[in-house]
């Protein structure tokens, strides 16, 4: 069809583009207007040939016109403009109140307190028995609920479920105001096949689901408005300032969160989404603005844990979507860029719960249109038109395929609860520790998931794989162990989210390496390692085993076991103190919480006893001792603390640790000082990663801190903080301000850097640190290869007394890297040519097992491994007075039967660990030694990736390098994290160590002034 524009139009001229800023209530209070000075109009735009798009959205179709339209509640023809969230929210009421077709929820708020809405619009029948429809979904979504023939009928005759969400990401505009024309078609429309389509199916439209972000982009939008039509995209009409609006309030990318369910905008959908179990989710964005169209099916990698029939369908929906776009002759592709392997995506997350996930990708024109390479214009209403009839033509292949997607979606259900098949025989186990709260944390995130969890009644034996992906044989777990079957109705999400890894296909890592090769990019969209064992650090299994007879379906960890604290009777009226047991993360919240209403707070750098009560490096206490000049009352201000937050706090009435254990009044009880931080904020810091840590301190520990404005850094006071923390991406920031920042440090400061920005701290021109990055140091490696020595022999050497209790010299001396595997020194260039070989394999967010410094105040809280999410590029290395408290790679003996040996085997025993005599063969420049510069202990191997996809040259590059380094600087210190420990808000392993960093560093490694 070809479609007619006009000419230019007064329409949208002049004040109709005042509104837009605006918020337009429905209800204005009776205001009189005066008479009003003269004021010239606005100068009419001059004709522009193709700018006006009035083609009909709905031609012919009959609407019921006591249903109001869209344009007179919104004052404009809708899809013309953007829609405010105030303005969407006016027509879904009016629309609720008007039509017995549609009922309106609120599902949640957001952040800056607007509702979030999804509207059930169907036959009046159905909405009167909408309830039991629902009831009866739920009963197809879990196949143990009904008999098979129940399932049968229920699917042959039950309506469909399709769930339509727009704009995730609030700049990405023309989705939600589809979703306003879509919603009054359905409630309005007379005709015949809008009825039966109404009688066939339940139809959810969640028209904004990040409305925080949409109205900050229109906000910014209006102010930048012009009178005169604007079709340049690189117009700054076209390009928002920070922090655009993609974007919910904390700044996070709400279509990642799907996984992790962080923020209210995704509690709310998920929840509500759950209870209704669509077979379709659509999930409508835009792309850059000189792009076309985009929907699904997507190409390879595509998750492994879906279902067969997400391809089908998929291409099934794809086909008639096609068909109704080619009607208009638009141009679209499907595939290409869009891949379906992260599970915490709209379309692969309800994928994996049975539906068809359905992305849009409408190139974004933002307002007005876009002139394009062909001279033609897009106008924006035209972009809305495209996310329209994809929606409607979804719609109708919905209808047109109901009884056998019903029938599929019924027989995937019931596959996810057989009795045998892929998911009867595997088990997610989780052992609970002493890190209490993120034990919970973890289970209330499987329960919010809709997983369903046991606990083992008494012990069991069980064979499976570890969490470094090491097969266990009959490994006895403890009674109260929590077990998630993957046999239940959301089976494929538990396998999605708790396997060790999930593998792409061996024909896409082909592609892949070869797309690095020749292009130099990845063809992978997201983070390839996500198992939410592993990221909370929760010390979790795969089994190959049934739920255990008498297993008991579990809901929520039992009250904290306090048997070890003193008994009320034989406490006295005063304790000397009050301790919160560091194991937990809440120690450090308490300590940041306690030390902001003026509490003195001491943290134990090693772990001790007190009362008979065992506490963990990192445990927090309160003295009273210390606290004598505090005004309020100590106590109720510590165990008010404690109840914010759901935290054990023991009294303790005394402070002798017994043996050799710490007492209070020693040195290993720090006393902490009150941080004053100040976060480093907008370009060019990354917003992502600036986002997560603003998060973090606001919402997670719960304490106030300064955002400092990049572009105001040059004369900030830093005086003011003892911690300043410098996101990830702040390198061009950074340049002028070394000076301030090395003199604020050794005066007693604690700068924290995040990847790219700690790279650039490691930098030896910033004359801040003494770490440097792998490039820097690559042909002068000795000393980090000595360090990394040092520390394993530290750890893991024994000593031969007899060796040392000699009265002769001795003839000759064992140097542990003599028997270690390593390669010989490289010449300069080959080394540097080697480096930048390996560099460009580096992983797109993949989990790397860590070994931690166990007696470093930053890894209180954290286990003997710790799981990393690594991105980026930065590597950093350490030596001489820069500490490497984690650093990647476990080192463990090797169990395999040793290769045959080429050399004979060295007499001697300095060794390291309890294998290696037997395995020291395995020596020298073995091939496929893991590191170039870092030698492996005689007789071990290092572990290093736990889940996704890390190329061996990466690994290579990686293995042994520190993922944090602490050095003292004068009174002050400096740590640097290589990647994001608060990776959107999920990684709580790593969190553990920042919030460590940033709340006890003034006290625990920087030196504090008396204050006279
Ligand atoms: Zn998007």
């Amino acid at each position: 069809m070809v479609r007619v524009r006009t000419g230019f139009t007064g329409l949208l001229a002049g004040a109709l583009w005042a509104s837009l800023a605006a918020a337009q209530s429905p209800s204005q209070p009776v205001i009189t207007v005066t008479s009003q000075p003269a004021f010239p109009a606005a100068l009419p735009p001059s004709p522009l040939p193709g700018f006006m798009y009035d083609t009909p959205f709905f031609p012919g179709a009959r609407h019921d016109p006591a249903i109001p339209t869209p344009d007179s509640i919104l004052g404009f023809p809708v899809g013309q403009r953007p829609a405010r969230h105030s303005q969407i929210q006016a027509c879904l009421k009016a629309w609720a109140a008007a039509t017995s077709r549609a009922r309106l929820f609120e599902h949640g708020r957001t952040y800056e307190g607007r509702a979030l809405y999804h509207m059930v619009i169907s036959s009046e029948a159905n909405i009167r028995r909408l309830d039991a429809i629902k009831a009866d979904v739920g009963k197809l979504a879990d196949a143990r609920a009904v008999s098979a023939g129940e399932g049968d009928r229920l699917a042959a005759n039950l309506p469909a479920v399709i769930w339509l969400g727009y704009t995730i990401h609030g700049d990405e505009t023309s989705g939600s105001d589809a979703a306003l024309a879509l919603a009054w078609h359905l409630c309005a429309c007379t005709d015949d096949d809008v009825k039966r389509l109404l009688d066939e199916l339940i139809v959810i439209i969640d028209p904004v689901m990040n409305p925080d972000g949409r109205d900050r982009y229109l906000t910014n939008l209006g102010e930048d408005r012009t009178e005169q039509p604007s079709v340049d995209d690189q117009s700054v009409l076209h390009s928002r300032p920070w922090p655009m609006g993609r974007t919910n309030h904390y700044l996070f990318d709400l279509n990642r969160d799907w996984l992790f369910a962080v923020h209210p905008e995704s509690r709310g959908r998920l929840a509500a989404i759950s209870a209704w179990h669509p077979q379709v989710l659509v999930d409508a964005h835009e792309m850059g603005a000189q792009d076309t169209f985009l929907f699904s099916p997507p190409r390879e990698p595509i998750n492994r844990n879906l279902a067969p029939g997400f391809r089908r369908w998929g291409h099934v929906f794809g086909r008639d979507q096609a068909t109704a776009l080619d009607r208009f002759g638009w141009r679209y592709y499907h595939g290409e860029w869009n891949e379906e392997l992260y599970p915490g995506y709209s379309t692969t997350w309800a994928a994996f719960r049975g539906a068809v996930g359905i992305l849009y990708e409408q190139a974004s024109i933002a307002t007005d249109a876009v002139r394009r390479p062909e001279g033609t214009l897009l106008s924006y209403r035209e972009s809305v038109h495209h996310q329209l009839a994809s929606s409607l033509a979804n719609l109708a292949t919905l209808r047109a395929n109901r009884a056998a997607l019903m029938r599929d979606y019924a027989a995937q259900r019931r596959e996810a609860v057989a009795d045998s098949g892929a998911f009867a025989e595997r088990m997610f186990a989780i052992v609970p520790g002493a890190n209490r709260s993120r034990d919970a944390g973890f289970i209330e995130l499987m329960h919010f998931q809709g997983l369903e969890m046991y606990t083992a009644p008494q012990a069991f034996t069980a064979s499976g794989t570890d969490r470094l992906s090491r097969s266990i044989e009959k490994r006895e777990f403890p009674a109260g162990t929590i077990l998630i079957p993957a046999r239940q109705p959301e089976a494929r999400t538990a396998c999605a989210i708790l396997e060790m890894e999930t593998r792409v296909s061996d024909e896409f890592l082909d592609v892949e390496r070869s797309e690095l090769l020749r292009m130099g990019r990845s063809k992978l969209y997201d983070i390839t390692g996500w198992n939410l064992m592993m990221l909370h650090d929760v010390d979790g299994y795969e089994l190959a085993m049934r739920l255990p007879a008498g297993a008991k379906r579990f809901e929520a960890l039992p009250p904290a076991s306090d048997a070890n604290s003193p008994k009320p009777s034989t406490q006295p009226a005063e304790p000397v103190a009050w301790a919160v047991d560091g194991a937990d993360d809440l120690a450090v919240v308490a300590a940041a919480r306690l030390m902001e209403r003026g509490v003195k707070v001491r943290a134990t750098d090693k772990a001790t006893e007190l009362d008979g009560r065992r506490y963990a490096r990192g445990s927090i206490v309160i003295t009273r001792a210390d606290n004598q000049l505090f005004t309020g009352n100590l106590e109720k201000s510590v165990s008010d603390a404690a109840k914010e937050l759901n935290a054990t706090v023991t009294a303790v009435n005394s402070g002798f640790g017994p043996g050799d254990l710490p007492d209070m009044g020693g040195r290993h009880f720090v006393l902490l000082d009150a941080p004053r931080i100040a976060v480093l904020s907008r370009p060019p810091f990354a917003t992502y990663n600036f986002g997560e840590i603003w998060h973090t301190i606001d919402r997670v520990l719960g304490i106030r801190a300064s955002y400092i404005d990049a572009a105001e850094f040059s004369t900030t006071d830093l005086r003011r903080y003892n911690v300043i923390v410098l996101p990830a991406g702040g390198e061009d920031a950074l340049k002028d301000r070394w000076s301030a920042l090395r003199a604020w440090v050794k005066a007693g400061g604690t700068l924290v850097a995040i990847g790219s920005s700690a790279g650039a701290v490691a930098s030896e021109s910033s004359g801040v640190s003494d770490a440097r990055t792998l490039p820097d140091v690559i042909t002068k490696l000795e000393d980090y290869s000595m360090a990394v020595v040092r520390e394993w022999v530290g750890r893991l050497g024994r000593v031969d007394p007899a060796r040392v209790w000699a009265h002769t010299a001795p003839a000759a001396l064992d140097y542990p890297w003599v028997t270690a595997k390593k390669s010989d020194k490289l010449p300069d260039d080959e080394a540097k040519r080697r480096d930048s070989w390996r560099q460009l394999f580096m992983p797109q967010g993949a989990i790397l097992a860590a070994r931690i410094d166990d007696r470093h105040w930053l890894t209180a809280g954290c286990g003997p491994m710790l799981p990393v999410l690594y991105d980026g590029d930065t590597i950093l290395m350490a030596a001489g007075g820069v500490q490497a408290p984690v650093r990647f790679g476990i080192f463990e003996p090797v169990t395999a039967t040793p290769a045959p040996a080429t050399k004979p085997a060295p007499t001697t025993s300095s060794a390291v660990g309890d294998q290696s005599s037997k395995d020291d063969q395995k020596d020298g420049d073995t091939e496929g030694a893991p590191s170039h510069w870092a030698p492996i202990p005689p007789g071990h191997e290092m572990r290093l990736r736990m889940s996704g996809l890390l190329w061996p040259e990466a690994a290579d590059r990686l293995a042994s390098t520190a993922y944090v380094t602490r050095e003292r600087v004068g009174s002050g210190q400096v740590i640097l994290f290589a990647a994001s420990p608060t990776f959107r808000g999920a990684t709580k392993g790593t969190m553990r160590v920042f919030t460590n960093a940033i709340i006890c560093g003034p006290g625990m490694g920087a030196s504090q002034p008396i204050r006279p």
